[in-house]
């Protein structure tokens, strides 16, 4: 068994591509708390990142699926 490694400042956390989220209708209202809001329908969102600091699978998505 591992032991659980520590988190620490050295995690990287994948940056959000604010001009790729434009073209799918999402904008971002804080990147630092990776709070995401739909042009559309003004549904926000905030998707967790992944363990590893990496954006999870279609985190862009409304919730009502307006850029599905
Ligand atoms: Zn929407």
């Amino acid at each position: 068994m591992k032991a659980l490694e520590q988190p620490g400042p050295k995690l990287h956390f994948a940056p959000l591509p604010a001009a790729q989220l434009e073209k799918l209708g999402v904008g971002v209202q804080n990147r630092f708390d990776l709070l995401l809001e739909c042009r559309k329908c003004g549904e926000q969102w905030s998707p967790q990142y992944n363990a590893d600091g990496t954006l999870p699978r279609g985190y862009w998505m409304c919730p009502n699926r307006c850029n599905w």
